[in-house]
């Protein structure tokens, strides 16, 4: 990402989800909210960016299912879109009525630029002479999130669902903003879906490391790609909840902050769940390297996204190998495998889509050691089978039927919370 001029003066960015900015209302709110940070910090610059009012973005698109079976991205962009300009310009309109200097920012108008891939863009650059000169003037810039302009065509793009967070913290990064707030519906992160365990708990801080794996791994507070942002700018982000008053710590709020600013490196800090990948299992196949090496290459070629891998010899010649798939990739995946049978000379392929993935992210796992032997300790004891695993330094996914993962997320939560707490205070 480039950025033109550096600005000097403190600034930060306050992101409002779709819920934040729902009805008329929660627009008036969010605009107080605004006024009252102005109030308390006079000379901190403001840059708002906003989502579409909540539940537009999804209206825009069965419209478009109405009226085309698989409509063009580009138009789809145009469509998607519109839902960012409603939200920018009511919120400028009850800001300038509170009497702060605000203005509405397009994507074109703010010079966000991002390659050609229609709904789901890339941002590559932020020409912020405009805001600057706004911020300048102590106006407040109120950016359409989501959107951004193609530099080659100069056709509207979007960035994916939920984008709003990118356009946020990639503003903050080009305008080295101290602080980028992300306000929504819930109070911040949690240690593990609240929906899914009573006794989650809300985070005071995670690590950008951290909050990345837990983003791609279920958690959906954040988008990936603004945490991956986040991260490599080196922004620090806060999530509050809009509803909850101001941050307080332990009530409302969650910092994501660098890994050296953390205060305490939590061996486990969340336990999260993803339902949407599937198993392909391919049976019978002949054990040996070239038949493993096209099989993957196949895929390959067709752009398949691969998550976990696993083999399990039978005899000497014969191996099952079994790999996941996002969900929209696996009939194209399963196809793919079927036309290649013979090659693999494999004997059967299958699909299971009754799976879930979930998984332990912690730090603290890159300097302990014994956290996979608890894992596999507590799964036993609760009798849930795992089918497939997978690991990175701070982070233990497992493969279970769908219908334990309520059961996984709990008793894991259990061991790595209740019992470390127990253990602080014992
Ligand atoms: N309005 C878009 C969506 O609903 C972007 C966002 O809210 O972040 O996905
Ligand atoms: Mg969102």
């Amino acid at each position: 990402m480039r950025s033109d001029v550096l600005v000097t003066c403190p600034l930060v960015v306050m992101k409002f989800g779709g819920t934040s900015v729902g009805d008329v209302d929660r627009i008036n709110r969010v605009a107080d909210i605004i006024v009252e940070h102005r109030v308390r910090n006079p000379n901190e610059g403001i840059v708002v960016v906003v989502s579409a009012m909540a539940g537009e973005t999804n209206r825009l698109t069965s419209l478009a299912k109405h009226c085309a079976n698989s409509p063009a991205p580009r138009e789809m962009d145009v469509l998607l879109a519109s839902g960012e300009q409603v939200s920018v310009a009511l919120l400028a309109m009850a800001l300038q009525d509170r009497g702060l200097k605000a203005r509405s920012y397009l994507a074109p108008q703010a010079r966000i630029s991002t390659n050609d891939r229609h709904t789901n863009a890339q941002i590559e650059g932020i020409e912020s002479q405009a805001l600057k000169s706004l911020l300048a003037d102590n106006g407040i810039p109120v950016v359409a999130g989501f959107q951004g302009i193609c530099v080659d065509s100069g056709d509207i793009t979007t960035l994916g669902r939920g984008g709003s967070d990118i356009t946020a913290v990639a503003l903050a990064a080009v305008l080295h903003a101290r602080v980028c707030f992300i306000y929504t519906d819930v109070a911040g992160v949690f240690s593990t879906d609240p929906r899914l365990c009573k006794d989650a708990r809300l985070l005071p801080q995670v690590s950008h490391e951290e909050m990345l794996e837990m983003a791609s791994l279920g958690a959906k507070v954040l988008h990936t790609r603004s945490v991956y942002f986040a991260m490599r700018y080196k922004v620090p982000l806060v999530v509050l909840s809009t509803f909850l008053g101001a941050l307080q710590p332990g009530r409302n709020g969650t910092f994501v902050v660098s890994e050296e600013e953390l205060m305490e490196k939590a061996l486990v800090t969340g336990v999260t769940h993803r339902l949407d990948e599937a198993q392909i299992a391919v049976s019978g196949m002949k054990a040996d390297i070239k038949s493993l090496a096209h099989l993957f290459e196949v895929l390959a070629e067709e752009d398949i996204y691969i998550d976990m891998i696993s083999q399990e010899f039978i005899g000497d010649d014969e191996v099952n190998v079994s790999l996941t798939v996002p969900d929209e990739q696996s009939e194209r995946a399963l196809e793919i495998i079927r036309n290649s049978v013979e090659t693999l000379r494999a004997n059967a392929v299958t699909i299971q889509r009754d799976i879930a993935k979930v998984s332990v992210v912690g730090i603290g796992m890159r300097y302990h050691t014994g956290v996979a032997s608890r894992v596999f300790k507590v799964l036993a004891r609760a009798g849930i089978d795992i089918k497939m695993v997978n690991t990175s330094e701070i982070k233990i996914s497992i493969m279970v039927a769908r219908k334990y993962c309520k059961m996984a997320v709990s008793v894991l939560h259990e061991e790595f919370f209740t019992v470390e707490v127990a253990k602080q205070v014992g």
